[in-house]
């Protein structure tokens, strides 16, 4: 197991760590062994994998009229959860307590994908309704299994603390709401030495109305709850040996970073690392308290340590190489822009109305175009705001055009060396020329821990496996 025992944590698990009964079973271990460790552990935990997609394509699905795709959801849920039960919870009463509560939630969001049908639209604030039902099943099967196993838990909603505006499906906690709220629902079990399993991704709303932090929010709820308790730590147990040198679905040689900064984290995560959630890390730092990622399936690895500072050393130049895919980018050039005042402001206004948010911004090197991506989705909608509100220069021919790019990629390479080592963009530049990859855009992040390129989407492949060779051959040289 992970170091010395910390008195107070927060264990944090993602789908795949609860998506079969293997996955459970070894999850349950963990959390027995760790109980044996730390006296006050609380446990958030994701929706069995898949299930989160099943749920939310279920309901779009029933907005176009679609039923068929529910009921067949009804029983794809039945199954999954089913498998877990039997495995792993021996007593029959027991079992058939969670079975029950399982199939009322089952029903709910059935009724809820009917209603949708009826309504013919699936609003965002019925989005997360339905959302939530895949971490209210897990909590309750999880904390049955940890009982069957002699671990006294209690499965916990976390709409009971977890306070949060009303902006569904990317909600902002109310900080010290959800402070209050937390400490009073949590403590009250841990005094009792009882392990609460928390649903991870959701809240509520003030008035109790369900609402979502934002796809892969459960690292974001394990965050919350460790700084707000606050736990010595928080620990996010995942499907691979902590934070990589890259996906290891996309760059098989790619390695565990053993110990990675707070700035350099933030940076991969914003840039596309599905890890960890982005808005994970900012908790834990203005809590000041430590943040581990660790496998599920390989527990004695040491994973990745998060650390406030690092000594820099020539080998940490460019540490991880991520991509986000399924964006497009978009100019507004025209020779009269100069003349107009506040062109940008007015530009990511018109953006922030339709509530998009820019992944990157790029220094163009000509200072009569604004060039930023979106996810590509959106693109049409911007580019049809951004000509309605710059209608009168259109007319002037102060600005010329905006227009969007096809489907793009960004790739993001990180490392805090790069701030004091020259010549790191060359290198990866050439790297990028040597295999004839033609970059589109670039934006170096204000604080130079990272460097982004737009590549075409078919060179996604081909440009990470490239750089993460920058970060290989760096590690050789030591
Ligand atoms: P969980 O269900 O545990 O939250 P996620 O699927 O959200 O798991 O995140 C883990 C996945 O993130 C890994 O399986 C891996 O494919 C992907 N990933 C992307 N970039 C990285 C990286 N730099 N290091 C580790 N994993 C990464
Ligand atoms: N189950 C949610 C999702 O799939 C939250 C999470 O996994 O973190 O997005
Ligand atoms: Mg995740």
């Amino acid at each position: 197991m992970v170091g010395s025992a910390p008195q107070t944590l927060v264990m944090k698990f993602g789908g795949t760590s609860v998506g079969t009964p293997e996955a459970m079973a070894q999850t349950a271990l963990i959390i027995q062994r760790q109980r044996a460790l730390t006296p006050r552990l609380v446990v958030v935990t994701s929706a069995l994998s898949g299930v989160t997609d099943l749920l939310l394509n279920s309901a779009t699905a029933a907005a176009l009229g679609e039923t068929e795709v529910y009921n067949q959801t009804v029983q794809t849920l039945r199954n999954k959860h089913e498998a877990v039960l039997k495995a792993l919870i021996t007593d029959r009463a027991r079992q058939d307590e969670v079975r029950g509560a399982i199939t009322l939630l089952i029903l709910d969001f059935a009724n809820l994908c009917q209603a949708i049908g009826v309504l013919g639209e699936a609003t965002s604030r019925a989005l997360d309704a339905v959302a939530s039902i895949g971490e209210r099943m897990a909590v309750r099967l999880l904390a049955a299994v940890l009982d069957n196993n002699g671990v006294t838990a209690q499965f916990v909603e976390a709409t009971r603390f977890i306070v949060t505006d009303d902006n569904f499906q990317s909600a902002h906690p109310d900080l010290a709401a959800t402070q209050t709220a937390t400490r009073a629902v949590l403590n009250t079990l841990l005094d009792q030495g009882i392990v609460p399993v928390v649903t991870g991704f959701i809240g509520a709303t003030r008035n109790g109305v369900t609402t979502t932090l934002g796809r892969g929010g459960s690292d974001y709820t394990g965050a919350l709850i460790g700084a707000t308790l606050p736990s010595d730590e928080v620990w996010i147990w995942t499907d691979v040996d902590g934070v990589m040198t890259a996906d290891p679905r996309i760059v098989k040689e790619a390695t565990t970073i053993e110990e990675l900064t707070y700035r350099e984290v933030s940076e991969l995560a914003y840039a596309g690392a599905k890890v960890l959630h982005p808005k994970t890390i900012r908790p834990v730092i203005e809590a000041g308290i430590g943040l581990r990622v660790l496998n599920t399936f390989n527990p004695d690895h040491a994973g990745t340590q998060l650390v406030s500072e690092l000594p820099i050393t020539d080998h940490h130049v460019v540490k991880s190489v991520t991509a986000i895919r399924g964006q497009s980018l978009i100019t507004l050039e025209g020779r009269g822009m100069l003349g107009v005042p506040g062109v940008a402001a007015r530009t990511f206004a018109a953006i922030a109305n339709l509530g998009t948010s820019i992944t990157l911004i790029s220094q163009a090197s000509s200072e009569q175009a604004i060039c930023f991506a979106v996810p590509v989705t959106a693109a049409e909608a911007i580019t049809s705001a951004l000509q309605r509100e710059f209608r009168f220069e259109f007319e002037r021919k102060d600005i010329d055009r905006v227009w969007a790019t096809g489907e793009v990629v960004i790739v993001t390479v990180v490392g805090e060396g790069m701030k004091s080592t020259p010549g790191v963009a060359g290198r990866i530049f050439s790297a990028l020329g040597d295999k004839k990859i033609n970059v589109i855009a670039i934006a170096q992040g204000s604080s130079e821990v990272s460097i982004s390129f737009v590549l075409k989407s078919e060179d996604v492949r081909p440009a990470v496996q490239t750089l993460h060779d920058l970060v290989i051959k760096k590690d050789e040289s030591k």
